[in-house]
């Protein structure tokens, strides 16, 4: 592939793959990834527990798709920096043969990707550059069709990327746009950043486009992520759209107060 990810790569604004990587206590970060980070964390203390239940639930909706959904294959974007337990390691311990294609538009991410996440030699992994709010070249991309079956179920992760999409016309496009690509039986994980159980005053320090780095992302509603669902035929299953922590938590686990997490997440049936 042509881009090789070192020419590209701006280390003087924040990316949210970096800055995602320093809350999970990842190096991968850069002084201007942390200073976003920290200008968040001062008026969200609790992101670093978000972050982290963010990436629990990424891993408990891969075991669930694997085991109880017969899920082999998956189409993951917005990959992220690689860190401990990624989609494909998680789905090829159930099942070695499990194949996923990451996909992110940020050239560092890919080149740490292909670097890292190498698979099982009984399965496939992929990599590849596009763009969320271009939902059509994803799936027009040749090695999303040489490395899955597109007439087989493909679980879509959009996990903690969606929320980059500002525009909720664009959001429906790219859900509508990826899904409709894919036969019956497929799945939508989804985890979104909300405002809907923080204190007005934090929602509104988030929201007023003054901290550093919070404009990049849109907090949606509950209602509003029921519907991006309800318009494309997707089904939750059990136990519906939750925050993250809450969704079939590992038992013994007490999973920690909603505000203190503020993201949702959904894994949805197309039927
Ligand atoms: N899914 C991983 C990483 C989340 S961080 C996890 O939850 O652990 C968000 C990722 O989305 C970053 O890697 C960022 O580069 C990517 N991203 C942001 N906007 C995007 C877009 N429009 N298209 C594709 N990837 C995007």
């Amino acid at each position: 592939m042509a881009d090789d990810g070192k020419s590209t790569v701006d280390t003087s604004s924040p990316h949210p793959a970096r800055r995602y990587n320093y809350w999970l206590g990842g190096k991968d970060n850069f002084a201007a990834d942390r200073e976003s980070a920290d200008a968040i964390e001062a008026v969200f203390p609790h992101i670093r527990t978000a972050a982290v239940e963010n990436r629990r639930f990424l891993q408990r909706a891969v075991r669930v798709l694997t085991r109880e959904h017969g899920i082999r294959q998956f189409l993951d974007v917005g990959t992220g920096l690689p860190t401990a337990d990624n989609t494909h390691e998680v789905a090829q311990r159930i099942e070695p043969a499990s194949r996923v294609v990451y996909v992110d538009n940020d050239p560092l991410v890919l080149t740490h990707a292909r670097a890292l996440l190498t698979s099982d030699p009984r399965g496939r992994t992929a990599y590849i550059p596009a763009d969320l709010q271009e939902p059509e070249s994803i799936l027009a991309h040749p090695d999303v069709a040489a490395t899955l079956d597109l007439s087989q179920p493909v679980a879509v992760m959009l996990i903690a990327v969606l929320h980059f999409v500002h525009d909720d016309e664009q959001a429906g496009k790219a859900i509508a746009t990826l899904m409709g690509g894919l036969p019956p039986g497929s799945f939508l994980a989804l985890t979104h950043a909300t405002a809907d159980f923080l204190p007005p005053e934090v929602a509104a320090a988030l929201t007023s486009g003054k901290v550093q780095g919070t404009g990049s992302f849109e907090g949606r509603s509950g209602a509003q992520i029921s519907r991006l669902l309800d318009d494309n035929g997707l089904e939750p299953i059990d136990p519906g759209l939750t925050v993250v922590s809450q969704w079939r938590p590992e038992p013994g686990v007490t999973p920690p107060p909603a505000e203190h997490v503020s993201v949702y997440g959904v894994v949805a049936r197309k039927s």
